[in-house]
């Protein structure tokens, strides 16, 4: 691989309205120019995302963000300087340079600069040599499982995409889940969907409290609000140490033979059976987020019957981490 020559050739996709898909810090992105309304409606077809969901548009410069929002507030600055780039998305009240298709018909933007150094390469190549403006949802099949990995992302999308299309290959992700959400477009400061940046980290470095909030109840569509999103073929049990157990035991009984089950925890848990793979899972939040679709891609390949996680501890260092496995559990 010739990361040079690929993103070359990446840019060059995206300028002739192909899809590119590219590694970022939190998951692998299903690029296209956010410009280009037949090359982002395609997105929707390949992932059977609903229209009215809107995609992320990547960036490489606050400059760039700048043009495409209607109402930019001093806060965008603060949080901008501090965390971009970086697993951070904004939202804003929008102007109408871009197509409708890529907000979902909403009057707000959601736009990120990424940190990991090839997809940041790639839309500083895509801004001298097109619209420098990637809508880029996460590469998967909606409702399914992220992806961290580029074969990942060859497996679930790869035949979706034509020979006009492009996976570039980079480093692994390194923040492994989503970037935080903030919704800045209502003049007060609201996290739609926890991520790479914890609200700690928000909070502490604003000096204000941020309250939780329930994005099912009144937050602008969030793809990630549904239900169910995140989850793996397998049926996955996230239930706290001891329920875990009891879970485990009936399962055991249930399929004498034939079942084989996956146990991911702090701690063993005190039953042995040879149906039964038990491992130990990260114990610090960011490892374990970095490190979550690629063990869920991993064990769905492993074709568990079902496969059980221990429920991180509830506190906001592991929020976005408890977020994910809420809706991808069974
Ligand atoms: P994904 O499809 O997993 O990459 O997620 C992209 C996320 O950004 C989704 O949850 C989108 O709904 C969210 N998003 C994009 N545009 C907006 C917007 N204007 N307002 C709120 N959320 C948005
Ligand atoms: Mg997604």
């Amino acid at each position: 691989m010739n990361l040079n020559n690929d993103i070359t050739i990446a840019v060059k996709i995206l300028c002739n309205g192909g899809l590119v898909a590219f590694p970022t810090e939190t998951v692998y992105g299903l690029g296209a120019d956010a410009m280009n309304k037949k090359a982002t409606n395609r997105i929707f077809e390949i992932k059977k995302r609903p229209k009215n969901h809107p995609l992320i548009v990547h960036v490489a410069s606050v400059d760039m963000a700048k043009k495409i929002v209607d109402d930019w507030p001093q806060l965008a600055d603060k949080l901008a300087n501090k965390f971009w780039p970086g697993p951070m998305t904004l939202v804003f009240k929008k102007n109408n340079l871009l197509p409708e298709c890529v907000t979902g018909g909403q009057n707000t933007v959601a736009i990120r600069i990424p940190s990991n150094h090839t997809a940041l390469n790639l839309l500083k190549q895509f801004a001298k040599n097109g619209s420098g403006y990637v809508a880029a949802p996460s590469a998967n099949i909606y409702g399914l499982l992220s992806n961290t990995r580029y074969w990942d992302v060859k497996r679930s999308i790869g035949n979706y995409l034509t020979t006009s299309d492009f996976i570039l290959e980079g480093q692994n992700c390194s923040y492994g889940v989503e970037s935080t959400i903030i919704d800045l477009s209502s003049g007060n400061l609201r996290i739609l969907r926890p991520g790479g940046i914890s609200r700690n980290d928000i909070s502490d470095f604003l000096n204000i409290k941020i309250e939780s909030f329930d994005l099912d109840d009144s937050a602008p569509l969030v793809p990630g609000c549904s239900e169910k999103h995140y989850c793996p073929r397998t049926p996955l049990y996230v239930l706290s140490f001891l329920d875990q157990i009891k879970k485990i035991e009936r399962f055991l009984n249930e399929y004498p033979k034939q079942g084989r089950f996956f146990y991911w925890g702090f701690r063993l848990i005190p039953l042995k059976s040879t149906q039964l793979k038990q491992v130990i899972a990260p114990s610090d939040p960011k490892e374990y987020g970095r490190n979550l679709y690629s063990k869920l891609n991993d064990l769905d390949e492993e074709n568990y019957t079902s496969i059980f996680f221990e429920s991180p501890p509830k506190n906001f260092e592991w929020e976005a981490v408890n977020n994910r496995l809420e809706k991808a559990s069974s």
